[in-house]
């Protein structure tokens, strides 16, 4: 994982760069991927991966006007982005950690969407804060498509029943499936598979692909990207 991060910023030549910079070198990759794959311009929507990054890192990237950003720890984000909010109130953040039942009233009052719902005994902690705080975040069910024991999401050959009970039981509409490939595997299978799971449970988004792989998974229909080292460099 590390090594791969580390090619794709010296492929790019992204590390010695501004934030701002690497937004924007960013985009006209996301752009070229769109171009060269035959997807629609402007299809794809970066997610900018600031987890573990302050807030000091997050404003110039704000300023340069991105609005679509990730955080993958509630206390985190809890600390971070109240303030950050106040001056852009039209940020939209998506939850893409693994979430605690116990943490689901406060992603309900913080996230614009919840990628990682895979569990019914989440599903059901959401719907009875969504319903107590009147707040429905877009939900995106996490898939475990490399089966690993030590990664959330719904296993494969349950997803299928999964998505039906959060519609019927819940009334949950399902915006989107996300993956996070093995770190050891090529990733291109696992967005193929993604897709072809998304297919068959008519869902429209897909979000996978990140700072080392972004560009295969455009080519394999990506509707969300998330990308963090690319743009801040790489985590501590
Ligand atoms: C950290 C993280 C990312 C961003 O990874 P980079 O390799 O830094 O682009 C994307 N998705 C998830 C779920 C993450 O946890």
């Amino acid at each position: 994982m590390v090594n791969r991060v580390a090619a794709t910023i010296g492929r790019n030549g992204m590390s010695m760069s501004s934030a701002a910079d690497n937004l924007r070198q960013t985009q006209a990759l996301i752009h070229r991927a769109e171009t060269d794959w035959d997807r629609p311009i402007g299809s794809t929507a970066l997610i900018v991966v600031s987890k573990m990054f302050p807030a000091e890192a997050i404003v110039p990237v704000l300023e340069a006007g991105h609005r679509i950003f990730g955080e993958n720890y509630v206390q985190e984000t809890r600390e971070k982005w109240p303030a950050l909010r106040e001056r852009h109130a039209d940020a939209e953040l998506h939850m893409i950690g693994p979430l605690q039942s116990n943490k689901a009233r406060d992603a309900v009052m913080l996230f614009d969407v919840i990628q990682t719902l895979d569990r019914e005994s989440l599903a059901r902690e959401l719907a009875k804060e969504m319903e107590k705080l009147g707040k429905r975040p877009r939900l995106f069910v996490q898939v475990n498509t490399g089966e690993e024991p030590q990664k959330g999401g719904v296993l494969p050959d349950a997803l299928d029943a999964f998505i039906a009970r959060l519609r019927q039981d819940y009334g949950f509409a399902i915006e989107g499936l996300m993956c996070i490939p093995p770190a050891d595997q090529p990733p291109s299978p696992h967005f193929a598979f993604l897709r072809k799971l998304a297919q068959r449970n008519g869902v429209g988004g897909l979000s996978m692909g990140m700072s080392a792989d972004f560009e295969a998974a455009i080519r394999l229909g990506a509707t969300h990207v998330r990308v963090g080292s690319a743009i801040f460099g790489a985590r501590a």
